[in-house]
């Protein structure tokens, strides 16, 4: 449905207004209901789309980044390289009136706010609300990275804590900076911040980022209630530990956080569908409860069973299956993926073997892949 409603040319023209045509796409791709072929084969359907075509080179930033962390893995949980300031120069902890949405800056209660309510935000509300806390309240990107991600319907460790980075210019030549002509240029009144700390000059907001006197805080009224966040899955999913009983000698289709498509249709009708919740994960990731509301009813609709344990057990348990079949993501422990059988990667861009340091040289590689398979694929078949 979502897909069917993509016009990539007004996506194009109008995807940095918080009003633009944005797809709403994330959550079904973080949480592997949709993979990005599917999405571009679903909207090639209908639209011209040229693979340099916007809504494509967007695609390409969630692939850039998970390509980033298949070579660095968990050091993008640490600054890549030296931002603005030391490390040490920022507070670990976020501001009480940023976390309850009375900093008195209406663009930024007002994206605290719309997150708590919709676990989602667009694009342009994400990078203000970092550049804020990062730049003008000198809070670690790593602090707000976490808090964002906990709340986010498609928080994805990769595109979220690298996005942070690039704010903070951990991950970027320079750190990322608004104010508040800018937020007026894409935003309704509602989010308009005229006299506040943004109202000001890049010039201004630079001298800030690179240690000069931060701006007095003005918090103002009534705070918003932080939902609340959750270790594992909820009481409501019923989940059980893991029982090799239940899968000895069965087909198992493993349904997990990230893998929430449909089934093979070529999958044995016998085949058990198992959920699992892996535990160490979620022990150190939280979600809120809209998360794991709309990951439980997900995997409710593919299987009746759902595990939540360690991997181990999982591993355990599923080795008296007799074949287990799953979906690849990176999440999933080493030791599950090489029981299951997940079939090969499925990218939209081609691989690039050498680690990239920036987008632009991840995209320049891509590309140049892409263009030569189609002009030999051209040539075999004229
Ligand atoms: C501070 C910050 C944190 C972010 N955290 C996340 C996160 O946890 N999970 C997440 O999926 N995205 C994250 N993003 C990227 C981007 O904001 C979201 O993917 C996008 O807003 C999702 O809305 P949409 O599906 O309507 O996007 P659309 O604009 O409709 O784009 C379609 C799809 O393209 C991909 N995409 C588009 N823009 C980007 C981008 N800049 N970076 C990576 N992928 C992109 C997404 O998969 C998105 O669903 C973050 C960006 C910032 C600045």
């Amino acid at each position: 449905m979502r897909i069917a409603a993509v016009r990539p040319s007004d996506y194009a023209r109008t995807r940095n207004a918080l009003d633009g045509a944005v797809t709403g796409l994330s959550p079904y791709i973080t949480h592997g209901l949709v993979d990005l072929r599917e999405v571009a084969a679903g909207v090639a359907a209908n639209h011209r789309l040229d693979p340099k075509h916007r809504f494509m080179f967007e695609l390409g930033w969630r692939e850039f980044f998970r390509h980033v962390w298949q070579h660095r893995g968990h050091a993008i949980l640490t600054s890549i390289h030296p931002g603005p300031l030391p490390d040490e120069a920022y507070a670990r902890e976020l501001p009480a009136d940023v976390r309850e949405g009375r900093t008195g800056v209406p663009v930024i209660d007002t994206a605290v706010r719309t997150l708590y309510a919709n676990g989602y935000l667009h694009n342009h509300a994400r990078m203000w609300l970092a550049s804020y806390l990062v730049h003008l309240r000198r809070v670690h990107w790593r602090a707000g990275a976490d808090w964002l991600y906990a709340h986010l319907l498609d928080g994805d460790l990769a595109s979220n804590h690298l996005s942070w980075q690039w704010v903070a210019g951990t991950f970027s030549h320079k750190p990322y900076l608004f104010n508040a002509d800018n937020v007026a240029s894409y935003s309704p009144a509602s989010w308009h911040s005229p006299g506040s700390v943004i109202h000001t000059s890049y010039e201004a907001l630079d001298t800030i980022a690179r240690g000069g006197p931060l701006p007095p805080v003005r918090p103002r009224g009534e705070g918003v209630q932080e939902p609340a966040l959750h270790r594992g899955p909820p009481t409501g999913m019923r989940a059980l530990t893991a029982s090799s009983a239940a899968v000895s000698d069965r087909d198992v289709w493993l349904v997990h956080p990230w893998g929430l498509r449909d089934p093979p249709p070529d999958l044995p009708a016998d085949a058990l569908r198992l959920s699992i919740c892996p535990a160490e994960f979620h022990a150190t990731w939280s979600w809120s409860g809209a998360r794991w509301a709309f990951v439980g009813a997900r995997m409710a609709q593919l299987s009746a069973l759902c595990w939540h344990d360690s991997a181990e057990a999982i591993g355990a348990a599923l080795r008296s299956a007799r074949s287990v079949h799953s979906v690849d993501d990176a999440h999933l422990d080493n030791g599950l993926r090489a029981l299951a059988d997940t079939g090969a990667p499925r990218h939209l861009f081609a691989e690039v073997e050498r680690p990239c340091t920036s987008f632009s040289q991840w995209w320049k590689r891509t590309t140049a892949i892409d263009f030569a398979t189609q002009a030999t694929s051209m040539k075999a078949h004229p």
